[in-house]
């Protein structure tokens, strides 16, 4: 395997009796890139995690992670890896500090690192405050803190920015990227929230079924996602069956509201907007218009949440 591969899916898969959760995914993640895993509920994201950690024994396929063969139980690679799972649970009646410690203990980080940790996470004023009596988006933070804590070579962290505020979320995000890009730390991440991952990997896995359904960089992301000329006109229906007709443009659709979007031919606005008043319809409004990448998620993994 290539030495800048640090983590690495096989055919894995895992099924509860009927339910495909993970269905045989392959996956390479390099060192120092960022991996959005984003997939709806209930596609597999949290199992396919547990798999990458080892909590769960797969029925088929294999990971490594930083060059070793994850079996369940075996947690020597684990000093090196940092991770979240699903909704964090920390000791609810020790303090920020004291949970902390028992993570550098474990993990044999320094001393230095608890104060460090603290402070990466703006946990200062919480830092004497028990875990139980933290709001959602401090555990959270809580929670990173103690993946963070031994300054992993790599991050697996399923749903990071739950519970966390829009400045949470973004201050998370550049904290993340950072690590990437200074430490060379590789992160993979899971989300259902397509924005926050279009904005944050370097590369994205879209998880339906069980199955990566795309494996693709930000930049194909946005290519992928459709260009179409919006139009605002008074009847929008007769309007898609003038350009078919007219002028050989199909698959126009057509909202409630009575806008037309117009993919293929999208270029030919000038000619549009001369057929349709020329035909007695008003028109409103001609734009060009990236599909929303919500619009494509959705579209890729089968219809509106
Ligand atoms: P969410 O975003 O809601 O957390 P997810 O993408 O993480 O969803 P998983 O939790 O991996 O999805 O679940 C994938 C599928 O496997 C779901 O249909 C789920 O019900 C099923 N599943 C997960 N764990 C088990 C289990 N222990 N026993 C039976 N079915 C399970």
């Amino acid at each position: 395997m290539p030495a800048d591969i640090v983590i690495s899916a096989r055919g894995l898969a895992k099924h509860y009796g009927p339910v495909r959760a993970v269905d045989g995914i392959d996956l390479d993640v390099h060192r120092g890139e960022v991996y959005g895993f984003l997939g709806r509920n209930g596609s597999g994201k949290t199992t396919t995690i547990r798999l990458l950690l080892g909590l769960i024994r797969p029925t088929d396929g294999e990971v490594t992670v930083l060059g070793a063969r994850i079996k369940p139980g075996v947690q020597s690679v684990f000093a090196r890896v940092g991770y979240l799972v699903e909704t964090a649970t920390s000791y609810p009646n020790l303090t920020v500090r004291e949970n902390l410690d028992i993570q550098r203990r474990l993990t044999g980080a320094p001393p230095r690192a608890i104060d460090e940790t603290i402070i990466l996470l703006r946990l200062d004023r919480y830092a004497d405050r028990r875990a139980g009596q933290l709001s959602l988006g401090n555990k959270q933070r809580l929670a990173l803190a103690r993946a963070l804590l031994n300054q992993p070579e790599a991050l697996i962290l399923d749903e990071p920015v739950n519970g966390l505020d829009p400045a949470g979320i973004v201050e998370i995000r550049k904290l993340l990227r950072r690590l990437a890009d200074e430490r060379g730390v590789t992160v993979f991440l899971s989300s259902h929230i397509l924005s926050e991952i279009a904005q944050l990997a370097d590369r994205i896995g879209i998880i339906h079924e069980g199955l990566i359904v795309e494996d693709l960089s930000r930049e194909d992301l946005h290519e992928r996602s459709r260009r179409c000329l919006i139009v605002g006109v008074s009847d929008a229906r007769r309007a898609a069956a003038l350009l078919d007709r007219q002028l050989g443009i199909t698959g126009a659709e057509h909202t409630p509201e009575g806008v037309l979007h117009v993919f293929e031919g999208r270029e030919r606005a000038a000619e549009i907007a001369r057929l349709l008043v020329t035909s007695g319809l008003d028109v409103t409004q001609l734009c060009l218009a990236e599909e929303d990448l919500e619009d494509y998620f959705m579209r890729l993994t089968g219809g509106a949440a």
